[in-house]
């Protein structure tokens, strides 16, 4: 319910819009929670509190070093936000007008670019994925008035990656135009196919990045927005005195010590493993169909029983994402690959529910 004041105040954009219905918002039981990409490893920080009665840097120096050295780019090609999720809004904020511009994205992909052009009133164009989730690159290339272009790779929930020609094409026809924002949350998982290389030869190029997926940080909030000096120094002007607390910060710099990106490492090849396992074993079970490709840490699927799975995951404590309402993702669900007694609980509970519901393709 809201007042007559709010009623009364709000703007006008804001109306129609709903909060965001985050894996956490969904759903507050559960045991198992393959349904937000987050890692199931829960590693160990020291905190030490001596400084937290000082306000703490705007871009803790140590944090973009020793970024900057993790990616291999420059520390003036990066500035650190609270989690990818604030380098969206950034870039929304720093290089679209209100009411005027717009951004494109390519469906079915991540939410948030749209939510957040919505709430900042920026426009959406949307040149839809092809049937095998390429991208769209003659239908990208033919929109006009858009200023920033946003291409998931490794895309969040198909699993594809993006080809680097297609890419290319994209980066060079809006070279004069339009920033493409490439988002590489799970770069982690397929890290050969990388473009924070290409940030010399490509000055509209920015690439987004986090720890919350394959650095298990998801609780931190911590994100990366990598691009050149002249696109940083812009979202500088915009972005919160101190954005980063203190108590981040020191934990980001233990995270990306060597031993602890070596640690990483280890998750992400072992994940990757129990990935391509899921993925065989579910492809056996009656119906399912499975859906793109595996180049992240999640499997999407197809079953025409989607939603009573749904359901019966959920009753059992075992929760996956509904991805039934993206475009052209009727009937699919995204499971997060978890440990090996999570991925196989899945498993069992699934066996129990195609046993129970006599279930056929
Ligand atoms: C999870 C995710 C993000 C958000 O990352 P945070 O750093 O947690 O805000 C951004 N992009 C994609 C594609 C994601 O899946």
């Amino acid at each position: 319910m809201t007042s007559k004041l709010v009623d009364q105040l709000i703007n006008d954009n804001l109306v129609p819009l709903k909060p965001y219905e985050s894996a956490r918002r969904l759903f507050s039981g559960g045991q198992d929670w393959l349904n937000a990409n987050e890692s199931p490893f829960a590693n160990p920080y020291d905190i030490d509190s001596d400084n937290f009665n000082r306000y703490p840097s705007c871009q803790p120096d140590k944090v973009i070093s020793g970024y900057a050295k993790y990616a291999e780019v420059n520390s003036s090609q990066l500035i650190v936000t609270r989690g990818a999720d604030e380098g969206i809004e950034l870039l929304i904020r720093t290089f679209c007008t209100p009411g005027e511009d717009n951004i494109l994205i390519c469906p079915p992909t991540y939410g948030m670019y749209a939510i957040s052009a919505e709430t900042c009133d920026v426009g959406i164009k949307r040149v839809p994925l092809n049937n095998d989730f390429s991208l769209d690159v003659d239908g990208i290339c033919a929109t006009d008035n858009v200023n920033l272009v946003f291409i998931c790779a490794p895309n969040n929930p198909t699993g594809t990656q993006v080809s680097s020609a297609d890419l290319t094409r994209v980066l060079e026809h809006f070279a004069d135009s339009a920033l493409v924002v490439v988002d590489e949350a799970y770069i982690e998982f397929d890290i050969d196919n990388t473009w924070a290389t290409q940030l010399d030869a490509y000055p509209n190029l920015v690439i987004l990045r986090t720890l919350s997926k394959a650095f298990a940080l998801a609780g931190l909030r911590c994100g990366f927005t990598m691009a050149n000096e002249d696109i940083i120094q812009a979202l500088l002007k915009v972005i919160a005195p101190y954005p980063i607390p203190e108590p981040v910060a020191q934990i980001v710099e233990q995270a990306l010590s060597q031993n602890n990106i070596e640690r990483m490492r280890q998750q992400v090849a072992f994940l990757n493993e129990q990935r391509d396992a899921l993925q065989q074993a579910l492809a056996q079970r009656p119906g399912v169909e499975l859906l793109g490709d595996v180049k992240a840490n999640f499997i999407l699927f197809r079953h025409k029983q989607s939603a009573q799975i749904m359901q019966y995951l959920v009753s059992q404590g075992m929760l996956i994402r509904d991805q039934s309402k993206q475009m052209n993702l009727q009937h699919c669900l995204r499971v997060t690959v978890g440990n090996a007694e999570q991925n196989q609980r899945l498993l069992s509970l699934l066996d129990t529910y195609f046993e129970q519901a006599g279930a056929s393709s």
